[in-house]
């Protein structure tokens, strides 16, 4: 048998009815805040990440998957979603149009780490985009979005820290005072630090093997080093966060992995009852990034989270997520006659609005109440060839279990008047298997 290859996932029944779910709250929060959807190729030029994620981060020294084409150019799977928007932005000359383009993206990524829960080498992400606004009010706006995306989807206990890392004057002081300061240690750091003290001091921040030790935790921070301009628009951004309702605390740890990050820096987490501290999501500002990839200067910002975590987290807080998994209602028949207007029927009431299906494998009538059982369904219609030939038809609510002898061609305006939204499934109403044993169920439609 091939098994699914390694930090992969199979997305199938009540989880996928959950994603889906997830992924229409972010549609409809996106709608509202007015960023627009946006689709790039899972793969792209290789230059483009290591032009525009860096050639000294993680991600493109150890994690990306590099292939030649048959061409024998070099290309890589996307490893995150912030490179492909921005070459697309400079590719259709989209800062030409009215400014700032906000848009939005959510797509699968990829990333040879090692797996492990909330770790996948196959990720998806939704990610929001700024791109052409300088304005601390987007920085601002696109935290808050992303918070009350977590707090519609039902998550508690968030928490937001916040960083600068200041304009590139600020940032380039800052560097040096790393750079002074981890020198003289250096043999307390691990090989990777070693490297990254030339190439990209900041990342050291970051490090995962030396994060527990004290030289990493007396380490100079951003925040001594921003200059009055920084500063200054550092504590707009925070008055916007307050005046959007936006609870935050300032990390000035917090430097983000990626070269190209200035600026505003944010991380969101949240705490469930296994885990605290797992990280959602992250994002910053990025003005040197259009530039860098040959575009004109444009100031951009943006964010990305993990769909896998944010699930994740679902399910760890036990939150209920209202997923549809019913039929409204359920076509019966037992012989041929019946099952061809069986199949002319269900398609005028799926044209019609209605979810709905019908018999496919010739069970008995028996068998299949129990399959409009399993489905959920609403409503049965029992299709029988001489109720059909006086062109009426039985329907049966499948709670109270009433049944009523109909017109054939009042069906629809039946079934509007009966179909009330609230009758929504929640997750752990799903979650308890129906019994279905021949004992007990069998008799109820009979
Ligand atoms: P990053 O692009 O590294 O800033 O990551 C943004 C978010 O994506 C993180 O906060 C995680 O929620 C998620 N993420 C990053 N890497 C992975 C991974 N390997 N598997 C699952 N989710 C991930």
């Amino acid at each position: 048998m091939i098994a699914k290859p390694k930090g992969t996932n199979d997305l199938y029944g009540k989880e996928a009815k959950i994603w889906k779910y997830v992924e229409e709250v972010i549609d409809s929060v996106m709608e509202k805040y007015h960023y627009n959807y946006m689709r790039t190729p899972i793969f792209e030029a290789s230059e483009l990440f290591h032009r525009g994620i860096g050639e000294a981060t993680d991600i493109v020294t150890k994690e990306t998957y590099d292939f030649k084409d048959r061409g024998d150019r070099k290309m890589t799977l996307r490893p995150e979603g912030t490179a492909g928007i921005v070459r697309s932005f400079i590719e259709h000359k989209m800062y030409g149009d009215s400014l700032p383009v906000k848009v939005y993206y959510n797509g699968t990524m990829y990333r040879y780490e090692r797996p492990q829960a909330g770790r996948e080498r196959e990720l998806t992400q939704f990610g929001m985009e700024v791109l052409g606004s300088n304005d601390p009010l987007s920085d601002a706006e696109i935290i808050s979005v992303a918070v009350n995306i977590y707090k519609m989807l039902g998550l508690k206990n968030i928490k937001v820290e916040l960083n600068s890392l200041g304009d590139k004057e600020s940032r380039d002081n800052y560097r040096e005072a790393l750079v002074n300061y981890f020198k003289p240690q250096l043999k307390d750091l691990c090989e990777d630090c070693n490297e990254r003290i030339t190439k990209n001091p900041l990342r050291i921040l970051d490090c995962k093997i030396d994060a527990e030790k004290d030289i990493m935790k007396n380490a100079p921070t951003t925040i001594e080093y921003l200059n009055e301009e920084s500063q200054k628009r550092f504590n707009q951004v925070k008055e916007y966060l307050d005046i959007l309702e936006v609870e935050y605390e300032v990390n000035p740890k917090i430097v983000r992995g990626l070269d190209y990050y200035n600026h505003t820096v944010f991380e969101i987490k949240v705490d469930t009852e296994g885990v605290s501290n797992l990280a959602l999501g992250g994002g910053g500002r990025y003005n040197g990034l259009v530039k860098q990839l040959d575009g004109p200067d444009t100031a951009c910002i943006g964010f990305a989270t993990g769909l896998d975590r944010v699930i994740m987290a679902l399910q760890a807080q036990n939150v209920k997520v209202p997923i549809k998994d019913y039929l409204d209602c359920f076509i019966m028949y037992v012989n041929e006659e019946e099952k061809k207007y069986a199949i002319y029927l269900s398609q005028e009431l799926r044209m019609a609005g209605f979810i709905c299906d019908t018999e496919y494998t010739e069970r008995g009538l028996k068998a299949q109440f129990k399959q409009a059982d399993r489905l959920n369904s609403k409503y049965l219609i029992i299709l029988n060839s001489e109720d059909l030939n006086n062109g009426q038809l039985k329907i049966k609510n499948n709670k109270t279990k009433e049944e009523e002898l109909i017109e054939v061609e009042y069906l629809i305006y039946y079934l509007d008047e009966h179909l009330t939204e609230q009758d929504s499934f929640q997750i752990d109403d799903l979650m308890q298997e129906s019994c279905h044993c021949d004992d007990c169920c069998s008799d109820d439609h009979e």
